[in-house]
């Protein structure tokens, strides 16, 4: 039995640039291996890479000394739009970022990240959040987390400005009468296809991650999600935050806490 999974980021915005370059070597021991950038901007990415999933495994999944990944998560860096959406079978026309995982009985098989290479910045934007897909994925490999979990953490790892254009994004909707109700929003399987709701779905996604992450801690939150997959959510919320659904809605849009104070990544993009 083998599962496909497939993540695909939306975010904004983009400067096109070239960048080239065939593929460069990195180190031996590295857990992911880097492809489209010059040499010296595979090594970069590297480094960051291996940063930002020594930061997720310690933060999220409670391992400070994860093990290499023996099947390397391949990074493809695009330098257009064209590129990456040939690459990864036409996301999002906002899309900056794509994960895509194969899994076997028990354990990820196949792993690749692709992201747009195209700003000015060294590090591609959507790299860390990618990767926080990535190393879920180990953590989640009987069944994926639930959408808006799995999106909402990634998206803590993106830069400031980014995360807080997703969350402008909800508050707007939330005026208007036009967020998601809490109840639609945990069953969602699905991205939703209306790039408007998509971006509702993102931000809400990340307010309400950031309201329970706030309770107690990121790996917490992560052992709630993981009981949840059980089917009892209402149980998992009184287990892990000793708190009832109706309590968890009624109170989570209103006392969402800043982004600055939650996020994992200080980048200002
Ligand atoms: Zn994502």
């Amino acid at each position: 039995m083998s599962r496909q999974q497939s993540v695909v980021a939306a975010v904004l915005g983009s400067v096109i640039l070239t960048c080239g370059g065939a593929p460069a070597g990195e180190p031996s021991a590295a857990s992911v291996v880097v492809l489209g950038a010059s040499p010296a901007r595979t090594t970069a990415i590297v480094d960051h890479a291996e940063e930002v999933r020594h930061k997720a495994f310690t933060q999220l999944l409670g391992e400070p000394r994860p093990r290499p990944w023996i099947e390397r998560c391949a990074i493809h860096v695009h330098a257009t739009p064209a590129s990456f959406a040939a690459a990864v079978g036409g996301p999002p026309a906002t899309a900056r970022g794509a994960t895509s995982l194969e899994f076997g009985a028990d354990r990820v098989i196949s792993r690749r990240i692709d992201v747009m290479g195209d700003g000015p910045d060294v590090i591609p934007d959507a790299l860390a959040h990618e990767l926080v897909h990535v190393v879920l994925a180990d953590h989640f490999t009987a069944a994926a987390p639930p959408r808006w979990a799995d999106e909402g953490i990634a998206l803590l790892f993106d830069g400031i400005a980014k995360q807080a254009r997703h969350e402008a994004d909800f508050r707007a909707a939330l005026s208007r009468g036009l967020a998601f109700s809490a109840a639609d929003l945990l069953a969602i399987e699905h991205y939703p296809v209306d790039a408007a709701r998509q971006r509702v779905f993102y931000g809400q996604s990340a307010a309400l991650v950031r309201w329970l992450i706030a309770r107690r801690d990121a790996a917490t939150f992560i052992r709630f999600v993981a009981d949840a997959q059980s089917g009892d959510l209402p149980a998992a919320f009184e287990r892990h935050y000793g708190l009832e659904m109706s309590a968890v809605f009624d109170s989570a849009w209103k006392e969402v806490p800043p982004i600055h104070s939650l996020s994992f990544n200080d980048a200002k993009n």
